[in-house]
């Protein structure tokens, strides 16, 4: 077993282990968030370049249920992420670059350089990450 001891916490056994990393900051990965979150797997989120993903550059989001009166995408953001922190998800702001899945638990790594541990990753659309490298594509 490798270990791995730039960026992710270690309690002097080795590396800390995130029970999920969820990357993105779109409304896919802030469900993940809140979900995970709720289910007290106390995640941590990896918003990427485009925080609040597409819908941030949204003037008016009027198709959400519970918005009668509509309202912008980067207020709809602010709430998705107020919502998904209210159950514990970190949110961190970076860029994963190569996630090393032929192993378990999974690398992460990110542009600031930073590598985290984790058993599980969730994320909206692999194929969109334009991540610099993947040892081994998730399917
Ligand atoms: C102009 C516009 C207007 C729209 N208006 C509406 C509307 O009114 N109503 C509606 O329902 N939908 C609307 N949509 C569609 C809606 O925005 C998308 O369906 C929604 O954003 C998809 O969410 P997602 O989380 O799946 O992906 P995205 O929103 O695409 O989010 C992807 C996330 O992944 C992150 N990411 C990518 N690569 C990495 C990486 N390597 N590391 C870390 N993070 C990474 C990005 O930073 C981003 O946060 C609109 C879209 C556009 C472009």
């Amino acid at each position: 077993m490798q270990s791995y001891t730039n960026g992710a916490a270690t309690n002097g056994n080795g590396p800390h282990v995130e029970e999920v990393i969820v990357i993105g900051s779109g409304p896919a990965g802030f469900t993940a968030g809140l979900y995970t979150g709720r289910a007290n797997l106390n995640p941590l989120l990896i918003t990427g370049n485009d925080y609040g993903g597409q819908v941030s550059i949204t003037y008016e989001v009027e198709n959400y249920p519970g918005f009668p009166e509509s309202l912008s995408g980067p207020e709809l953001v602010e709430k998705m992420k107020a919502q998904a922190e209210k159950f514990g998800t970190r949110v961190e702001f970076d860029y994963v670059s190569e996630l090393v899945v032929d192993q378990h638990p999974f690398l992460v790594r990110t542009t600031l350089g930073k590598e985290y541990v984790t058993k599980s990753i969730a994320s909206s659309k692999t194929k969109r990450l334009n991540l610099f490298g993947i040892r081994r594509s998730l399917k």
